[in-house]
């Protein structure tokens, strides 16, 4: 993209003007060289209404299931393996669990446990979490090694567990902004969607020690002791203050191209884009899947689950039916 400052010297790329065509369903790399910032730009539209349409979710939860799968892709998208990236919650609140899966390159999935009594207009996400905590599961395939990492939620939301979980497992300083709304139209066609985005910026300087970072929990320190200061380097601190001022509106815009909205951040220092990963909803279930583990079960188990003289099996995350007949599960 273009600079326009004169004192900004740009290393011999092309440049040019950033588009105006939105890009729906895609992660988008860029780099801003000058502040030693790597990050993603996420925007989704009809994958993300897919998801959460099969489900026909209360609003709110939606919305919150919505914020984990745009965290998803921006977590997710940056596997360089054809792995598998699973975010999950445990909690005490209204959404007990939720889960996202991520199959690389570009396969997304997921689902949301909810109770419907404890629901209350105008809950927002961390009210719906409760404590608990959310995991994060990297799994590269049979035999291979497979990393998960913790992170308490304790009252807060996604990006507060996000930069909680980046500050200590990975202590790379990072600011993550996640953004889901509702579309309503008018016209033919469906009169709703959902629409989602989110931006990840993280502060990768060559030499380690600039990437101190000042917040470690106060609850860390022995009582008594001095609060320690540490002094945050000025090109993170510029960083942290232009995520800061993305609106939810600019994430979710049907109208704004994510080139536009980094070019609006970023401009002045210089930002370069990298081609935009695709995302798209799609399970991996199978009618084979869903027998084989049919066939894993206990005798007296798969004898207890016919029901009208047959066994139906639902996907939990795409809502897909599975119908067999007890024959073809296998119970005598
Ligand atoms: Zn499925």
């Amino acid at each position: 993209m273009v600079s326009q400052s004169p004192d900004i010297k740009i290393p011999a790329t092309p440049v040019r003007a950033p588009s105006a065509v939105p890009v729906d369903d895609a992660a988008l790399p860029f780099e801003v060289a000058s502040l030693d910032l790597r990050g993603r730009l996420t925007r989704l539209g009809p994958t993300l209404d897919e998801v959460l349409t099969k489900h026909a979710y209360p609003p709110e939860v939606g919305k919150l299931l919505g914020e984990a799968i745009v965290l998803t892709t921006l977590l997710g998208s940056s596997l360089k393996f054809d792995g598998r990236f699973i975010l999950q919650t445990q909690t005490d609140g209204p959404v007990s669990f939720l889960i996202v899966d991520f199959q690389a390159p570009d396969r997304l999935r997921a689902y949301a446990r909810f109770d419907a009594r404890r629901l209350k207009p105008g809950q927002d996400s961390a009210a719906l979490l409760g404590k608990g905590h959310l995991a994060m599961t990297i799994d590269q395939g049979p035999d291979m090694s497979r990393y998960q990492g913790l992170v308490a939620l304790d009252g807060g939301n996604l990006e507060d567990a996000a930069h909680e979980y980046f500050l200590r497992s990975e202590q790379i300083p990072t600011r993550v902004r996640l953004a889901v709304g509702e579309e309503w139209r008018g016209g033919e066609g469906p009169k709703h969607r959902w629409r989602g985005g989110g931006m990840l910026l993280q502060f990768l300087p060559k030499a380690p020690e600039r990437a101190r970072q000042a917040d470690l929990h106060p609850g860390d320190a022995p009582e008594g002791s001095i609060a320690h200061t540490v002094t945050e380097d000025d090109a993170w601190v510029e960083g942290q203050s232009l995520i800061a001022t993305v609106e939810d509106i600019e994430l979710i815009d049907p109208d704004l191209s994510g080139e536009r909205l980094l070019y609006r951040l970023f401009h002045e220092r210089g930002v370069r884009v990298f081609a935009p990963l695709p995302l798209r909803a799609q399970c991996s279930c199978s009618r084979e899947a869903v027998a084989s583990m049919l066939s894993s079960f206990a005798a007296k188990d798969r004898a207890e689950m016919v029901k009208d003289g047959k066994v139906v099996v639902t996907c939990e995350f795409c809502s897909s039916v599975y119908e067999f007949t007890p024959q073809e599960a296998g119970v005598e």
